[in-house]
């Protein structure tokens, strides 16, 4: 029995984790959630999973006869975090949405726990101070869970490429010129991944591939100019790895989270999911070409500020999650978040990032930055 801790247990990847948990009970418990608040749906999951402990990050929320009812260790604040990181389980498995993920996989890497996650952002602000502990990590991220398994039995010395894939989103053949008009719901309308609201928008913008361009870097410790992205509408190979001796090793299935979660959790094992089959028979057409780095700036954006390294990642991810934000709650329209973006990296002047304090004061000034860019744009 594989004893879990499910981080962000109310979101997409969380509750899609869950799911994969009922379907296997027998191979899989949960010991413990953890969630930003108290909600009616963590307290579902509470009553289903009865795990032994519970985090949330605000105390106040939590009613103390669930505590009681369900004789949960709660836990909540700072103190709360070191603890829910540092628990007697298998694996833990963050699906923790944006930057709200850096400080719990930074106390699960430092506390040396296994971890499968899918918080790209973590990945890519830890990178510089923590890349060393990154070999064991489980990639739940589709492309990254793709070249992880690719990868598997091979030696890093032998990679010739990388290659990420892209759907290309929700805007791939809208005309730049329309990308003002954008809709927030209409950005929210993924063809083929049903994924949490920040990743989707950063799929419309195609940001997501630039940061999981970085985050292929730092996972599997590969030089950027062996890493390359195509855009492939249709979503069926997710990632490939090219050999020195010509060999393509590639990852194929239906676009659905369930397979690299499910993946993450039985891993080195594999468990059933009821994913269908790829129907080759039936596909018309499998397509690859090239992204237009034109209508898409910020993926071109996402690559030079890898390879500048430093702090320039930490900076790109927080003024993407600061940008998508306002998209959201309509205060700017789509086209100007690459502007706003591009406009803070221009601005940020920091240098390599030593420790978890350099990093959250990098993220602190970015912020700052950031609000001064947009009193200059608006
Ligand atoms: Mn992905």
């Amino acid at each position: 029995m594989k004893e879990i801790a499910v981080l962000g247990s109310t979101g997409s990847i969380g509750t899609q984790t869950l799911d994969i948990v009922r379907q296997h009970t027998g191979k899989v418990k949960v010991k413990a959630l953890a969630s930003s608040k108290f909600s009616q749906k963590l307290k579902e999951q509470i009553e289903e999973f009865r795990p032994k402990y519970v985090y949330v990050h605000h105390y106040e929320t939590i009613p103390k006869e669930l505590i009681k009812k369900y004789d949960l260790i709660f836990l909540t604040g700072e103190e709360g975090l070191l603890h829910i990181t540092d628990l007697f389980v298998d694996l833990y498995v963050v699906g923790i949405a944006g930057i709200a993920g850096i400080l719990p996989t930074y106390y699960i890497l430092e506390h040396k726990k296994n971890l499968a996650t899918a918080n790209k952002e973590a990945i890519i602000c830890l990178g510089e101070i923590l890349k060393k502990q990154y070999k064991k990590i489980i990639p739940i991220d589709s492309e990254h869970s793709a070249i992880f398994q690719s990868l598997k039995g091979e030696k890093t010395k032998n990679i010739k490429k990388i290659v990420l894939t892209a759907s290309g989103g929700p805007f791939l053949n809208l005309p730049i010129e329309s990308f003002k008009d954008v809709s927030v719901e209409e950005a929210l309308q993924h063809p083929k991944w049903k994924m949490g609201e920040k990743v989707t928008i950063d799929s419309a913008t195609l940001m997501n591939k630039g940061l999981e361009i970085i985050e292929a870097h730092y996972l599997f410790d590969t030089p950027y100019s062996h890493i390359d992205v195509l855009i492939h509408p249709q979503s069926l190979v997710h990632g490939m790895v090219e050999y020195i001796d010509g060999t393509i090793i590639s990852n194929i299935s239906v676009p659905d989270m369930k397979i690299p979660i499910t993946y993450a959790i039985s891993y080195p094992d594999r468990w059933e999911t009821d994913v269908p089959s790829v129907d080759f028979k039936n596909l018309h057409k499998i397509e690859f070409f090239e992204p237009d780095y034109q209508k898409f700036p910020l993926l071109k954006l996402a690559k030079e500020v890898g390879i500048k390294g430093e702090a320039y990642p930490i900076v790109l991810t927080v003024a993407d999650e600061l940008a998508v934000n306002r998209f959201l709650s309509q205060k700017i329209t789509f086209d100007k978040i690459p502007v706003l973006i591009q406009k803070v990296i221009e601005r940020a002047n920091f240098g390599k990032p030593k420790k978890l304090e350099d990093i959250i004061q990098i993220m602190e000034e970015t912020q700052e930055i950031f609000k001064q860019v947009e009193k200059e744009v608006f």
